[in-house]
């Protein structure tokens, strides 16, 4: 899917098209700009996951000022190189290609180019190609940068209101029930908040399969973040699983975030009073409840009737 393709309306056409058509030039809201000389070497470019205005200063300049762009789909990095006025030339690297693309970028590389690597959107090689060229660049003594900026599995993580300070990334999960459920069997004593990828097509599935074999964790479902459509649902995993199937849009990119085993949260100091206090100062009493539920991994109905005590206490 093409990042621009839902980008909000605000976002549409920043660039002037033809205003920049040298190398190093590039367009921003209309003002022609010049990027500085890039090194050689190669250049990890993290692109936007919807929003186009999330492209960093610092990824643009390089993408305009360097000699090639390696990316998975010309069509999706030509769009955003024709946004930002950059005439830089792309060449197709992914999954099906990069055996036979790696040794000439190398070759590049070693001739003084500097290359950058895009991923259709978001970092790349985080569940995106990439790993195998860094590593191939390193290996021959080549430079390897990373000019850092969009990622849907940390954009999810800090919007789940899900403790971000542990996590562990899975990435997608296998797309077949039998070795999914397996998977999630794997995960489910890791003492950490858990960050998945999912399609709109498995979503429902995933969601069944996770409340089946994690019980009452509470989870937040991020849909299309920063595109027009962006959504999240926050509950225990049974709930979640059962509003996708009752007919919750399933349209779009997801990520999962899954809050920490009970016992891992509950080890931790849970001093419900103060979490409560804390997020009272902030919340609603349904949100704050909510947010200590998920926080210290116990039942909102346990929380509740704590929750309105301590709002009854407060100064008003
Ligand atoms: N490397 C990318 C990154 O850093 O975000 C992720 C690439 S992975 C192939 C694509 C998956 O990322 C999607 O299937 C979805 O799970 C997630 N994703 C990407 N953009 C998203 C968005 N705007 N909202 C929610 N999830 C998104």
């Amino acid at each position: 899917m093409g990042i621009f393709d839902h980008a909000r309306p605000s976002d549409q056409a920043v660039s002037a098209p033809g205003e920049a058509s040298a190398k190093g030039r590039y367009v921003v809201k209309d003002q022609p700009a010049v990027a500085p000389a890039l090194a050689a070497g190669l250049h990890i470019v993290a692109t936007p996951i919807g929003n186009l205005r999330d492209m960093t200063l610092r990824g643009l300049e390089i993408l305009a000022a360097a000699d090639l762009i390696a990316c998975e789909d010309t069509r999706i990095t030509r769009k955003l190189l024709g946004r930002y006025g950059i005439c830089t030339p792309v060449t197709p690297y992914h999954d099906h290609n990069a055996a036979a693309v790696r040794p000439r970028l190398i070759r590049r590389l070693a001739e003084g180019a500097a290359i950058a690597l895009v991923s259709d959107a978001g970092t790349p090689l985080v569940s995106d190609p990439g790993f195998k060229l860094v590593r191939a660049a390193q290996e021959a003594g080549l430079a390897v940068t990373t000019a850092p900026g969009p990622c849907a599995a940390l954009a999810a993580l800090t919007v789940s209101g899900i403790p971000a300070d542990h996590f562990f990334f899975e990435g997608f999960l296998p797309a077949k029930s039998a070795q999914r459920r397996a998977r999630i069997a794997a995960l489910k004593d890791i003492p950490a908040t858990l960050v998945l990828f999912e399609t709109g097509p498995r979503i429902t599935a995933a969601l069944a399969d996770l409340a089946g074999a994690l019980g009452p964790r509470i989870a937040t479902v991020c849909r299309e973040l920063t595109k027009l459509h962006e959504e999240m649902r926050r509950g225990e995993l049974a709930i979640l699983a059962d509003q996708y199937a009752g007919g919750a849009e399933t349209r779009g990119e997801f990520v999962i975030v899954i809050a920490p085993p009970a016992d891992e949260a509950q080890s931790a100091p849970a001093d419900v009073d103060s979490l409560l206090r804390g997020a009272l100062d902030r919340l609603s009493v349904k949100d704050a409840v909510a947010e200590v539920a998920a926080v210290a991994g116990r039942p909102r109905r346990e929380l509740y009737q704590r929750a309105l005590a301590l709002a009854k206490e407060r100064p008003r």
